[in-house]
């Protein structure tokens, strides 16, 4: 008997064209997946009528004999895609009741293209986090455990959390995520599953929730690289409605993956050999390495000088264009509204916003008002964007000895929760393998590499050259069938 939900994206789109099974089936037993998962809180709201209605056009598509690339597949969205007529939260308290009136470009994508949806997924506010711990809506709990039966529980990572959790726990075959600074990689790499940040305007950000704009990008989250590379194709594309978008035609990823690199050269970046990592990390990227000279790449050593300030650059840009991006929120466009009883607009906006946003929020808008101020703007956000270039030319730089890098995702596998949530400069920290792609506009995967001493996946990170990210997925194939990893974690919840 098929268990539908051990099915991936590709299964489930073959299954249901062969007629081996209905999309019906395939959208029930997620549905049912879902509801027994809520205690991972993976997920904020569930839209099971949705996920059905795709299933039931799907499986018309079929007699008819017009299946698209994603009838049939289920998925979860992450609540910073607007979904017309589902409330959209983007973690926040302050957009609780917001029901968007139109469909982010990228979901109306992916429904175009026959894919339904399970539910909207639980996230840091406003993509700002690496746990998932920020959310207005409580914590995800990451379904894995360590072995040694250390009982607290485990964050998925952050900001897409709920995705990571979802796609890991077998509730969805595949979701969407945002990467800003590393949130679709970092929990990707948290969970053992893969996820692709392409490069950056390959998605529109229409109708995303914006955190830092410069920054934002949509991407896929499943199971393996496959499946992300079918996602992709769906979810990428111009949109004249965000000026970012790339006007250049989505390639055919899925039907070119070949998991070839024979003959590329991989870079290995020595900057990224950081002290304090655990050495567990450097054994999975010396595994990475041996098993892609074993698919006939080249490895190289290579320097990306300017690594160092990469975090700390991101930590001004990104707070920067937050602080002026969340200036919307003020209790009369969107969401809610604390009126006090006396006093007047100011003080209808101060009180929405105190009680509306969190304290990682607020921290980042006071950071981003302070970078931007008239006495500091040239001492911190000019000069982080000086860095930030110097950044994207170490990059274009390194391209001339190489075709790729290779890294670790996180510096570490996921902590529990509550670890770092009173440090958020600890917090911080575990992006520091993330940002430099992000702020070069750079396209990066996470794939799963192997286990911990605990158990716990680690996973290894691809960056490619801009608009390459055919070899970013054949690398990333390459390392999967090497990995063997078939690791999941069991059903406790
Ligand atoms: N963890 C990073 C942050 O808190 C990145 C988040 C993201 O990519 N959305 O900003």
């Amino acid at each position: 008997m098929t268990v539908f939900t051990d099915l991936g994206i590709a299964a489930i789109r073959d299954g249901v064209r062969d007629g081996t099974f209905s999309a019906r089936e395939v959208a029930e037993a997620f549905v049912g997946a879902v509801e027994k998962g809520r205690s991972l809180n993976a997920f904020v709201i569930e839209t099971p009528d949705h996920a059905l209605a795709a299933a039931d056009a799907a499986d018309a598509a079929r007699a008819a004999g017009e299946l698209k690339p994603l009838s049939g597949v289920p998925l979860g969205i992450k609540d910073l895609f607007a979904t017309e007529g589902v409330q959209t939260t983007a973690g926040s308290r302050i957009l609780e009741g917001f029901t968007p009136t139109y469909e982010s470009t990228v979901s109306a994508n992916l429904f175009r293209a026959g894919a339904g949806m399970l539910g909207k997924l639980n996230m840091d506010e406003f993509a700002m986090g690496s746990s998932n711990e920020t959310s207005g809506y409580g914590p995800v709990i990451s379904p894995w455990r360590r072995s040694d039966g250390g009982n607290a529980p485990l964050a998925p990572g952050g900001s897409s959390g709920g995705s990571a959790a979802a796609v890991s726990a077998r509730l969805a075959p595949g979701v969407t995520g945002t990467d800003t600074g590393g949130s679709i990689r970092q929990p990707a790499a948290f969970v053992g599953i893969s996820g692709i940040k392409p490069t950056y305007g390959r998605c529109s950000r229409w109708g995303i929730v914006a955190f830092a704009s410069s920054l934002d990008q949509a991407g896929p989250m499943a199971r393996d690289v496959r499946d992300c590379a079918i996602m992709l194709e769906a979810m990428a594309g111009f949109d004249a409605k965000d000026s970012t978008s790339l006007d250049l035609p989505v390639p055919p990823w899925e039907a070119n993956l070949t998991g070839d690199v024979r003959g590329k050269r991989i870079g290995i970046p020595k900057e990224y050999r950081i002290e304090g990592v655990p050495a567990e990390i450097g054994k999975v990227w010396d595994d990475g390495i041996a098993w892609l000279k074993d698919a006939g790449a080249e490895i190289v050593d290579v320097s990306l000088p300017h690594t160092k300030y990469a975090l700390p650059t991101y930590y001004i840009i990104a707070p920067a264009e937050a602080s002026s991006n969340l200036a919307r929120y003020d209790g009369v466009r969107y969401g809610r509204r604390v009126a006090p009883d006396q006093g007047g607009l100011n003080d209808m906006y101060e009180a929405t916003r105190a009680a509306g946003f969190g304290a990682e929020v607020k921290r980042r808008i006071m950071i981003g008002t302070y970078v931007l101020s008239a006495g500091f703007y040239d001492a911190y956000f000019n000069q982080a964007q000086k860095v930030r270039t110097l950044i994207a030319r170490d990059f274009e730089r390194v391209w001339a000895e190489c075709d790729l890098l290779l890294t670790p995702t996180a510096p570490s596998a996921a902590f529990a929760l509550g670890d770092k949530t009173a440090d958020p400069i600890a917090m911080y920290l575990n992006d520091v393998f993330a940002v430099p792609a992000s702020l070069a506009g750079l396209p990066a995967m996470s794939v799963p590499a192997g286990l911990d001493g605990q158990g716990l996946p680690l996973g290894l990170q691809i960056i490619g050259k801009a608009l390459d990210e055919q070899t970013v997925l054949d690398a990333g194939l390459a390392i999967e069938q090497r990995a063997g990893f078939t690791d999941r974690p069991e059903a406790w919840w």
